[in-house]
């Protein structure tokens, strides 16, 4: 294990409790911590035509169908410009998403705090730092192969859990940076974002080590990196998570490159 690892793996407090095997072949070491899971071969969604810009304050469906038609540019401006829901009152920035536009991998939290409604993106603050430290325990990082987004693009006031209004508001969005993107591998991180995407109500627990389905695209559930700085024992099973959503890629990416 490179000493860059171990720093990541202590900063993550896993050390003592986790060694990674090293893996025979090059890809990211965690993988080789977990057995592959099985994985349905699971169909991408096709890419939908661009439309043309927003209008606002239409029928919730003509106003679905209109954000699912939208490109790149016009979806940033909607997002940007929208007032669709009272967050919008709270806000000083909309925080649309960030990262590679084509990731293989899109991590979904719940919503902006303090320091990504000042920035205007995603997991900026300490909780944003954790999860870049998982990332590189994986051999990732933000913006290179993975998508970061969130359930709703504006900061719920005194970081409360978004309502079901709220989330319903901003979910076209979300389902649009998706169709877009065509993730290979969406990691819900925590409990609004397992909730909202898989549209049930679950305890992380029982949806973690599983791999779920959101319209054709697999989904692992691991911890929101907020609620593991809280309870630092649990990282230990974020990691098991990250672990498994390694061998399930590989899994993936494997069946993708099979002769049909
Ligand atoms: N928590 C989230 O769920 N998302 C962020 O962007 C920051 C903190």
């Amino acid at each position: 294990m490179s000493s860059r690892r171990d720093d990541i793996l202590r900063e993550l407090g896993l050390t003592p409790l986790w060694r990674l095997r090293e893996s025979p072949d090059t890809a990211p070491a965690a993988g080789a911590a977990v057995s592959p899971p099985a994985v349905q071969d699971t169909p991408r969604p096709a890419p939908r035509p661009d439309r043309a810009e927003p209008a606002s304050l239409v029928p919730a469906d003509e106003r679905t169908a209109h954000i699912l038609g939208m490109d790149w540019a016009a979806l940033k401006a909607a997002v940007a410009g929208c007032t669709d829901c009272k967050l919008a009152q709270g806000r000083n920035k909309t925080v649309f998403g960030v990262g590679d536009e084509r990731a293989q991998w899109l991590f979904v939290g719940e919503g902006p705090g303090a320091d990504e409604d000042a920035q205007g993106e995603p997991f900026v603050g300490q909780a944003g730092r954790l999860l870049d430290s998982m990332l590189a325990a994986i051999a990732m990082k933000r913006g290179e192969n993975v998508y970061i987004a969130n359930i709703v693009k504006c900061r719920p006031p005194g970081n409360r859990t978004p309502e079901a209004g709220e989330a319903a508001q901003c979910e076209p969005y979300l389902q649009r940076q998706i169709a877009l993107i065509q993730p290979r591998l969406i990691v819900a991180l925590g409990k609004t974002a397992a909730v909202n995407l898989l549209r049930r109500e679950a305890t992380i627990a029982s949806l973690r080590g599983r791999v779920h389905d959101w319209r054709g695209i697999p989904l692992i559930v691991t911890y929101h990196p907020a609620y593991l700085l809280r309870n630092l024992p649990d990282k230990a099973k974020a990691w098991e998570d990250l672990c498994f959503a390694v061998a399930t890629m590989r899994g993936l990416l494997a069946d993708d490159a099979a002769p049909t």
